[in-house]
């Protein structure tokens, strides 16, 4: 005998319903530190309106944010502060490399600045650019909802980085960069 639902009950796996509640509610953490970082803050304004896809709540405190924006480019003496960070977060966690500099070092081909963030820290959307416009941000935003909707949730599938990244190779060639004990990162 058919079991008949309510009409104000709603069924659905857990999964889908703890993806769908991440995917409408991310919260960017913000590591701008050139001019694409401009573009990050037009972004967030009132013009392109992030908030129609409930990721406008930038959070300066890595323990509540689960979407990192990298915009601009990283220094080598930065990269121990945006590992740091990377590692306070929270999982599940996920990163967007905004801009030519961010994901391959752009013009910047000189010794001192990272040659793309993915060499040290996973990254699940790279924008193009320079710099990308906010459109192309809001993209990338949309595009990430698409994949966290197909991560899965009970297993725990997006714990194992590896497998929902694409540069694992480049992960395993350059591991962590460790700070020395008593060194500051200021
Ligand atoms: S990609 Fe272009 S706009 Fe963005 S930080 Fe580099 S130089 Fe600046």
């Amino acid at each position: 005998m058919a079991v008949e639902i309510p009409e104000n009950v709603v069924v659905s796996r857990l999964d889908a319903l703890a993806n769908w509640s991440r995917k409408n509610s991310l919260w960017p953490m913000p590591f701008a530190t050139a001019c694409c970082g401009i573009e990050l803050m037009a972004t967030g304004a009132s013009r392109h309106d992030l908030a129609r896809f409930g990721a406008e709540v930038f959070r300066f405190s890595p323990r509540q944010c689960d979407l990192m924006i990298v915009a601009g480019r990283v220094v080598m003496k930065m990269l121990p502060v945006l590992q740091r960070i990377w590692q306070q977060m929270l999982e599940p966690k996920w990163c967007i490399s905004m801009g030519a500099c961010a994901s391959s070092g752009g013009v910047f081909d000189t010794y001192c600045v990272v040659q793309g963030i993915d060499r040290f820290i996973p990254v699940d959307m790279y924008i193009p650019g320079c710099p990308p416009r906010p459109e192309q941000l809001i993209q990338a935003i949309i595009d990430l909802q698409d994949k966290i909707e197909r991560e899965g949730t009970i297993s725990g599938k997006e714990f194992q980085q590896q497998s929902r990244q694409q540069r694992s190779r480049a992960l395993l060639e350059l591991p962590i960069v460790e700070v020395p004990s008593g060194a500051t990162t200021q």
